[in-house]
């Protein structure tokens, strides 16, 4: 079922109204300085189509974990001066946005006036999804849009209940645009459809292996991930990590995969994981028992990229390797570079998942790929077509 979207209201019809949107601003911030702003750069485009249709704007969001209580570790104030910054327009902060002050602080806001408020899981409500606390954020505006793609996958206060008493309840441009390349890419994609998955744990990732599985051509293997597959394989796979509870599943996998499994075969290894540390290439069958496998080996790479740069849909999740240790970043970077190849071709590719996407935009290769979902844990469950509750309490599209 598709959603409403905001494209879909009718502007005209936002001049002057107070519009509730729950954004994602759950930025790292270290001693009241924000590090990477990619969360609040990518909620400007619907912050801004609704300012310029003289709506008054008032923004939801959490940060961080802070345990149902007020935290000044965990205030969104910083946020409020950046937002004021990258808007060029003054931002008032509301420092209880559930109390009758925020609301009339908020009747007071010029038309494409913006109000931030203080973080929503300061509130126990918020994570308890309390329709009493979504009632008190739903008295701030006319209208509901959710924004919040990272965030999609709970349902809280501020992304489920409160879509079930404001309305109309539409999504905004971020999150409607994941839900198509995401949606388009498993749900009809162009082929062949090959998807990468690695990272430390195979664990956190077998709902989406096994919902894959059926809908791709390919499904490369890199990570530590790799090793689980290696030891099914009955191979010696040294001091690598290992998930020795998934070892069972990973041949169950392997015996109904078939040939659309693709593993690494060969691999990077050393005796630690140490920047500029002494590596070895070997063949997966050789992995010495003394050392450990931090990345997919050169000749994985090239195999890799080689299925990559065929393919017209492509999803990534999970680095190939220890990227944040080089030289352990080569395998990842080499698949980036394919991703980037493919894009030129025509391919969508796109990448999920908060390492990958890091890696990525390290290597200045983001804006070479279709689409970097900014929802790590929601675009996962996404792809494992499971419903994300701030999405499904959505109106559904006319
Ligand atoms: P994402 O955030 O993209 O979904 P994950 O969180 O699943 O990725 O995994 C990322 C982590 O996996 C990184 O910290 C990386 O260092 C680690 N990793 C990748 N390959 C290996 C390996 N061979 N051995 C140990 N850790 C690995
Ligand atoms: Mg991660």
């Amino acid at each position: 079922m598709s959603k409403r979207t905001l494209a879909q209201l009718d502007a005209s019809h936002l001049d002057g109204q107070r519009v509730v949107v729950r954004v994602d601003l759950n930025v790292p911030i270290a001693d009241g300085v924000i590090g990477d702003d990619t969360r609040i750069r990518a909620s400007l485009p619907t912050i801004r189509f609704l300012r310029e249709h003289g709506a008054r704007v008032v923004l939801l969001s959490h940060l961080g974990r802070p345990k149902g209580k007020p935290d000044p570790v965990f205030s969104l104030k910083p946020v409020a001066r950046e937002l004021e910054k990258q808007l060029g327009i003054p931002v008032t902060f509301l420092p209880d946005p559930a109390s009758e002050a925020a609301a009339a602080e908020v009747r007071h806001l010029p038309r494409g006036g913006v109000a931030l408020a203080e973080n929503t899981r300061f509130y126990p409500g918020e994570e308890a999804n309390d329709r009493a606390l979504a009632a008190r954020f739903a008295a701030l505006g006319d209208i509901y849009v959710n924004d919040a793609f990272g965030s999609a996958h709970r349902a809280h206060a501020s992304t489920e209940a409160i879509a079930h008493q404001l309305k109309p309840a539409v999504a905004g441009f971020l999150l409607e645009r994941e839900l198509r390349f995401l949606g388009d890419a498993v749900g009809q994609p162009a082929r062949p459809f090959v998807a990468i998955l690695g990272g430390a744990k195979i664990s956190g990732k077998i709902d989406l292996i096994e919902a894959l599985l059926p809908k791709v051509d390919k499904i490369l293997i890199g990570g530590a991930m790799a090793c689980t597959f290696f030891r099914a394989m009955g191979l010696e796979t040294g001091k690598s990590l290992v998930e020795e509870d998934r070892v069972e599943m990973a041949k169950r996998l392997i015996d109904t995969a078939g040939d659309k499994l693709v593993l690494p075969t060969d691999a990077v290894v050393a005796g630690r994981l140490e920047a500029g540390v002494a590596t070895r290439v070997v063949k997966r069958d050789a992995i010495p028992a003394d050392q450990a496998m931090f990345d997919i080996g050169p000749a994985s790479v090239e195999h890799f990229a080689a299925i990559i740069r065929e393919a017209r849909t492509v999803i990534w999740n999970g680095p190939m390797g220890v990227f944040e240790t080089p030289p352990f970043d080569a395998g990842t970077l080499g698949v980036a570079h394919a991703m980037a190849a493919a894009t030129d071709a025509g391919a969508v590719t796109i990448i999920g998942g908060g390492d990958s996407a890091a890696a990525v935009a390290a290597a200045g290769l983001d804006d070479r790929v279709s689409h970097v979902s900014t929802g790590g844990g929601a675009s996962l469950e996404f792809l494992e077509g499971k419903p994300l509750p701030g999405v499904a309490a959505l109106d559904d599209a006319s």
